[in-house]
């Protein structure tokens, strides 16, 4: 994890319980230490609430239930490594596909103090996010939320003319179908009742999954990016697959973008988001 990512120490599930009661009947003490079941989706979701009251200031947090629960110390590792790469105050970013969550921008606005603007185009994401932001007054005026009405869009209807973002960043669609979203939740959930099964099809699917996945997701944004180049300063883009890469930077190079990829690491998971200006 980043230097200054605060979750690179275990958590401290004492304060967190403070700040979110409701998560101590969840906390299980394996080999004497203290910890939750990641496979219960309610768990995870009242560890999230705990973390982002306690350590962000962000309040009364909530996802509409099957919606996508974005673990936070990833999440906050994309921003530190961004800042490096900004490396500069009055910042102004565009998060595509903000989720339900609004994680990003909410996440960015307290550690950052960055001006932050979201995009989505699920209906009940969007209206989800607002919520998230108007229980958070505190952080409204560095927010604001646009609802993408065109699925065939990235930037477009996101970015206004004249208008100019330092960065923008994204986590994008990741499954290729609504089978394969299914099929992973699926096994994510093998642990849980049947009764949740059947609600998790209809939940995560919209939101998961765009036709291509991440690899297409990818290839539309960076085409679509070279009509914004004077209006943004970093372009970047979580790849969750590093197999991806040599076509990204195969698109990136012909168009002749610089770019730049920076690695990070979550414990035993890899990941990396890819950066390109021109
Ligand atoms: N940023 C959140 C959610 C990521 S999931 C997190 O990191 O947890 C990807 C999101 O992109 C979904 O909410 C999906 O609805 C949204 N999305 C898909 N296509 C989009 C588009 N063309 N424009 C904006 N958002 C889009």
């Amino acid at each position: 994890m980043h230097d200054n990512n605060i979750h690179k120490e275990n958590y401290n599930f004492k304060t967190l319980v403070k700040s979110v009661p409701e998560l101590q009947p969840h906390l299980k003490s394996i080999t004497g230490k203290t910890t939750i079941d990641f496979n219960d989706a309610s768990a995870v979701f009242l560890l999230n609430k705990a973390l982002l009251l306690s350590h962000y200031d962000i309040r009364d947090w909530s996802i509409p239930e099957n919606y996508l629960c974005p673990p936070i110390p990833g999440r906050v590792d994309y921003i530190h490594h961004l800042k490096d790469l900004i490396n500069k105050n009055d910042v102004k970013g565009l998060d595509i596909g903000t989720g339900a969550s609004l994680i990003y921008p909410l996440l960015s606005a307290s550690v950052y103090d960055w001006e932050m603007t979201g995009v989505e185009v699920d209906e009940t994401a969007f209206k989800k996010a607002k919520e998230n932001l108007s229980h958070n007054p505190h952080l409204a005026s560095k927010i604001n939320i646009i609802h993408q009405k065109d699925r065939g869009n990235i930037f477009k209807g996101a970015i206004a003319e004249e208008e100019f973002y330092e960065f923008t960043m994204c986590n994008p669609p990741f499954y290729a179908s609504e089978e394969d979203a299914v099929k992973a939740n699926r096994i994510k959930n093998q642990n849980l009742k049947a009764r949740n099964l059947t609600r998790n099809f209809a939940g995560v699917s919209t939101e998961l999954w765009c036709n291509g996945g991440e690899a297409l997701f990818i290839k539309r944004m960076i085409k679509e990016s070279v009509d914004f180049k004077t209006q943004v300063g970093w372009f970047t883009t979580l790849v969750s697959r590093s197999e991806h890469l040599p076509k990204i930077y195969k698109q990136l190079d012909k168009l002749k973008a610089t770019h730049k990829t920076v690695a990070m690491e979550l414990g035993n998971k890899k990941t990396r988001f890819v950066g390109w200006r021109f």
